[in-house]
């Protein structure tokens, strides 16, 4: 198998190189950029199976770099966020981050995480060679195995985790599930995220899928207790 390019977009030269140096030890292939907009340049165009992505960078920052590499490519991101700061978390992932870590983070942990979401990603590319198994919801039809959704025949652009919760929850229509529920089953025991983590992926996706978002047909929110899919 090839080896996985990984694009590092971190200014601080002392933790690039030492994330470099323990991704070329573990078989990755590595690129690095030290500012947004180099950053975002080499997105586009070296096409990397991951980008981890700090949040304060010189020129433009990694949420505007995000959302510029989200126009075009489903390419795994995950965000380098500082302690503390929540905020950073909930913008990334609203702005198509897949995942983040929190510096400081232990080297082993984040080398888990890359291989975590490449692994998902993977996971994606194969499942396009899959037998299509459409399901139709209203307007919208599903493909289970592809992992496409189509709204009035129209290909919508979903994250991996964005399809992997609506396909979750179409799957079991009317079945309430606590966002601590959906962490644990969506997102996997990989995942150290918060339950917001949650709210903002259904937030994403009812502004993909719905008509109007404020009041949605598919993603249903059961007040105090979590969400459900109901077929319209
Ligand atoms: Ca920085």
């Amino acid at each position: 198998m090839d080896a996985k390019k990984v694009l590092i977009i971190e200014d601080e030269k002392s933790i690039s190189d030492i994330i470099k140096f323990n991704l070329i030890k573990e078989g990755f292939e590595v690129d690095a950029a030290y500012d947004g907009q180099e950053g975002l340049n080499k997105a586009l165009t070296i096409s990397p199976d991951l980008i981890l992505l700090d949040v304060m960078l010189p020129i433009m920052d990694g949420f505007a770099v995000c959302k510029k590499v989200r126009e075009t490519s489903t390419v795994p991101i995950l965000m380098l966020t500082a302690k503390e700061e929540e905020v950073d978390k909930v913008l990334g992932l609203e702005l198509g981050a897949d995942d983040y870590i929190t510096k400081p983070f232990g080297m082993r942990e984040l080398i888990a995480r890359i291989k975590a979401n490449i692994r998902r990603a993977d996971l994606i590319s194969t499942a396009k060679n899959e037998p299509a198994n459409v399901q139709q919801f209203g307007n919208l039809s599903i493909d289970m195995n592809r992992y496409e959704v189509r709204k009035d025949g129209i290909a919508l652009e979903l994250t991996l985790r964005e399809f992997e919760l609506l396909k979750y929850l179409a799957e079991r229509e009317d079945k309430v599930f606590s966002r601590e529920q959906l962490l644990e089953e969506v997102w996997g025991y990989e995942y150290y995220g918060d339950i917001r983590t949650v709210d903002v992926t259904v937030r994403r996706l009812r502004e993909k899928l719905e008509d109007d978002s404020g009041n949605p047909k598919y993603i249903m929110t059961k007040r105090g207790i979590g969400y459900y899919f109901r077929r319209p």
